[in-house]
């Protein structure tokens, strides 16, 4: 039976929603992480101070008693983002980073920006400041086809961010494309990788009819991209690392009219690791994981360990949403009824 020790991860990407919802799959990210960047896509999303703060404290009475897990918030950019409350929240650790959505590439974006030249006297404050800008790099230009947004995001939108603004501390989110890899790397900036644009590829979305389970934004691509995020979040290099992405629905809602996103926080370790074992690059996983985030971020890695043993791991086919007793709703998590080859042993503070 194969062992992995690792330094105790974060997730540099995460939704944890709100109300019952986060009560329900806290724990999922909270027991196994020591940090997560929050989204702040939420219902309301979260453009100020106050509302950061007040977010941050739901999250943490969510948390067990014992629970050193640390939400690092984002602020929402907008068109009527406030400079100054940006900046005064990064300074006074409110905020950990700042979230660019160009407007209408996801869920709960519709507050997103419209005309990203109009931010840059805001990205330059952030250069001077060190905050770090974090990008949802689509084009949500109708006439360009879904399947080409990231990459028309990098040549129209982001070439001329990096450009500009040479030493604003940019990454690039959830990548899906070879053309992402190598813009990163060839740009020295970070990006985060999920766990299912490791394992499918767009066929997904179709196997067995229309199938929303996979459907997640930026979505899937080519086998050939896949391909391309496995070498890359495998290698070892400091410009990628850990972030689900993790982005929970319920079962209702995805079914009905299947909105963007994968659960896999329940799944997500042993997820990547499953990919980690398949490209023979179990080494590299703790750089992926617990040490290559912290570096871009200028933050020490955790602590904590986390012991990991190669035995057979059942995934639920729903989690509950619970509420008192009740049952009153349930989520998909990603892998659901599979059967995973990791699982975790033990965890250290
Ligand atoms: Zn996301």
């Amino acid at each position: 039976m194969k062992t992995l020790t690792i330094i105790k991860p974060d997730d540099w990407h995460l939704h944890l929603r709100e109300g019952l919802v986060l009560k329900n799959i806290i724990h999922f990210t909270s027991e196994l992480f020591g940090r997560a960047i929050v989204m702040p896509n939420t219902k309301n999303p979260i453009t100020s101070i106050d509302s950061a703060i007040s977010y941050k404290k739901s999250i943490v009475e969510a948390l067990s008693e014992s629970s050193k897990f640390e939400p690092l918030m984002t602020m929402y950019l907008t068109d009527d983002t406030d400079k100054r409350e940006l900046i005064t929240g990064f300074k006074n650790n409110v905020f950990f980073a700042a979230k660019l959505y160009p407007a209408n590439a996801t869920t709960n974006s519709s507050h997103g920006v419209k005309k990203i030249e109009n931010l840059y006297k805001i990205f330059e404050s952030m250069e001077d400041s060190g905050m770090p800008l974090l990008i949802h790099g689509e084009v949500t230009d109708p006439e360009v086809d879904i399947f080409d947004r990231e990459e028309v995001f990098i040549d129209r939108e982001l070439s001329p961010i990096v450009e500009r603004f040479p030493k604003l501390k940019l990454v690039l989110e959830h990548i899906t494309t070879s053309y992402a890899v190598d813009f990163v790397q060839e740009n020295n900036i970070g990006a985060t990788i999920t766990p299912h644009h490791l394992h499918i590829n767009r066929n997904a979305m179709f196997f067995g009819g229309l199938n929303s389970d996979f459907y997640c934004l930026p979505v899937a691509k080519r086998e050939k991209n896949r391909l391309a995020l496995r070498s890359a979040a495998t290698s070892g290099k400091e410009f990628f690392f850990l972030g689900s992405d993790s982005a929970p629905h319920l079962r209702k809602w995805k079914a009905f009219c299947g909105c963007a996103g994968i659960f896999n926080s329940p799944v997500a370790i042993e997820s990547y690791l499953t990919v980690f074992e398949e490209e023979n690059a179990l080494d590299n996983f703790e750089k992926f994981a617990s040490l290559n985030g912290p570096n871009f971020y200028n933050v020490p890695p955790n602590k904590g360990k986390l012991k990991l043993v190669s035995k057979p791991n059942k995934v639920a086919e729903f989690i509950d949403v619970v509420e008192g007793e009740n049952i009153v709703g349930q989520i998909k998590p990603f892998h659901a009824g599979e059967t995973l080859k990791w699982q975790v042993e033990n965890i250290s503070n």
